[in-house]
């Protein structure tokens, strides 16, 4: 099969799939106005792979079949083809007013984690489980298919091991191994696109140990199985088609997450990755962290460009460009989007094989990067609505713009610098509050301090990959001891 289109992608949602959302069961996601936002949004990646000046970029070709498909598919060899990967994901997360799409990206880092990792295990176990992995890749790839992956577990009591908590269902578990396959139970939290992807790939979220092996399991199932619920998360609100001028970016751009609950859900065994071998969750679980930062940071940028461009375009309109406070805070900005931008080009500049045939970036620079986005995410916002000023929360609508009692007020006092319009400004006032005030700047928040792992996991990994004995003994060295 080739490429799909946007209506094949859409039509492939009709499956039966049991969704609920504000306590009611919802029967066709795709006829809901609330997900149809979040569907209409994922539909930017199967957009740009037919918008012939995206083409090259978004539409590889399979080595083996030479038939068309994503780039997101291709399996990185090099420095070139992580490049191209990222700046994919920042078009279509820029082409979606920097929320980024995700149903390809996620579920593709997850694929490169298990050819890895499966290549791994089978020379160290006499698994027979990489031929696995590569025929869900190829049934991923060559139907085009989109993809969510649930790795985050509830973990109740994060002091404890899986096997050591309240009750056994705090993680996910196979509760049955059977000659066709596995049976599991339990609930994955924070997943994101489950709602409007095809499959879902399930990875475990730690590492493990002896007694926790049941908990080691990594698995593909469709998002129609029988057992699979998801309850979808209330956070964003739903904005009618005539609010698109007061919120220009979540009227349009939302991503949705569910808890996923597994209710004995069976999985064929040529659909199981991870059975039991303990000591590779922890492997599976930092392999799909290495290649989702990465992704994670790819498009964060698109965010950092619109954050540094909106506090240039309201210091503008405020007549404030000159103040040396205001351009203190954009030297700020800039650098701190460039140094993102730099750490992410030397993770991909940096990377190196994990397996033959597979290339990951580098894990200190990926970590650096996502570590210094996320420290100062919240810096940066401070900075932008400092810049912008009050009207970001207390700005009338555009309704009161086009109503003829209002407008003239509006526009005789809301007005900036000589020659910049009460409309313009408030255009540019509506996209910032939108962008840092909304929920959906609420969201953007929270993505950036926990989504792809919290701070704290990147602190660690980056600990982890210094070569801390060279400081010491070069510290050592200067101060003459032996
Ligand atoms: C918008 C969004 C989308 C997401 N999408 C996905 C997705 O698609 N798939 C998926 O699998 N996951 C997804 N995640 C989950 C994300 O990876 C987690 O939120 C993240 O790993 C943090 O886990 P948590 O939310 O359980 O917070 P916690 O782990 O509870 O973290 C809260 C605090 O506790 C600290 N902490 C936790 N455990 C310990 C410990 N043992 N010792 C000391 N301190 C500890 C943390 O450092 C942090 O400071 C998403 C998250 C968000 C916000």
């Amino acid at each position: 099969m080739a490429l799909r289109t946007p209506d094949q992608y859409i039509e492939s949602l009709r499956d039966g799939r049991v969704v609920y959302y504000r306590g009611r069961r919802i029967p066709d996601v795709t006829a809901h106005p609330f997900f149809r936002v979040a569907i209409d949004h994922a539909v930017i990646d199967y957009r740009l792979a037919e918008e012939p000046r995206h083409r090259a970029l978004a539409v590889a070709r399979d080595p083996e079949s030479g038939e068309e498909i994503s780039r997101y598919y291709v399996i990185p060899q090099g420095v070139d083809d992580l490049r191209k990967r990222s700046e994919l994901i920042a078009v279509a997360t820029r082409a979606g007013g920097t929320m980024v799409t995700l149903i390809k990206e996620i579920g593709t880092d997850a694929l490169f984690a298990l050819h890895a990792l499966s290549s791994q295990m089978d020379k160290a176990l006499a698994t027979k489980v990489h031929d696995r992995v590569r025929a869900f890749y190829r049934h991923c790839a060559r139907n085009d298919l989109a993809l969510a992956v649930a790795q985050s577990d509830p973990k109740g009591d994060r002091s404890l091991r899986p096997s050591e908590q309240e009750h056994p269902d705090y993680y996910l578990r196979i509760v049955e191994r059977r000659k066709d396959g596995i049976v599991v139970r339990g609930a994955k939290v924070h997943t994101s696109v489950s709602v409007n992807s095809n499959e879902l790939i399930v990875l475990p979220t730690r590492a493990m140990e002896e007694q926790d092996k049941d908990y080691a399991v990594a698995f593909a199932v469709p998002l129609n199985s029988p057992g699979l619920r998801m309850i979808t998360s209330v956070y964003s609100q739903h904005r009618e088609a005539r609010e698109e001028a007061d919120y220009p970016l979540s009227s349009k751009h939302r991503m949705l997450e569910t808890l996923t609950i597994f209710d004995d859900v069976f999985v064929p065994w040529e659909r199981v990755f991870l059975d039991g071998q303990w000591q590779f969750a922890g492997p599976l679980a930092l392999g799909f962290v290495d290649f989702h930062r990465f992704t994670a940071v790819s498009y964060k940028l698109p965010l950092l460009a619109l954050l540094t461009g909106s506090a240039l375009l309201m210091a503008d309109y405020n007549g404030v460009s000159r103040a040396g406070h205001v351009r203190e805070k954009i030297a700020w900005l800039v650098s701190y989007e460039e140094t993102v931008r730099g750490l992410l080009a030397t993770a991909a500049q940096q990377c190196s094989p994990v397996v033959p045939g597979v290339v990951a970036p580098s894990r200190l620079y990926t970590n650096l990067a996502k570590l210094r986005f996320a420290e100062h995410y919240h810096q940066a916002l401070a900075y932008v609505q400092d810049i912008a000023g009050g009207l970001l929360v207390t700005a009338p609508g555009d309704e009161d713009l086009a109503n003829p009692d209002t407008a003239a007020d509006i526009q005789h006092y809301l007005g900036g610098r000589k020659g910049v319009s009460a409309r313009d400004r408030l255009r540019a006032i509506r996209m910032i509050s939108d962008l840092t005030a909304s929920e959906f700047g609420g969201y953007h928040a929270v993505l950036a301090m926990h989504a792809e792992g919290s701070i704290e996991a990147e602190k660690l990994a980056i600990a982890r990959e210094y070569n801390m004995k060279a400081a010491v003994a070069y510290a050592k060295e200067m101060a003459g001891i032996e």
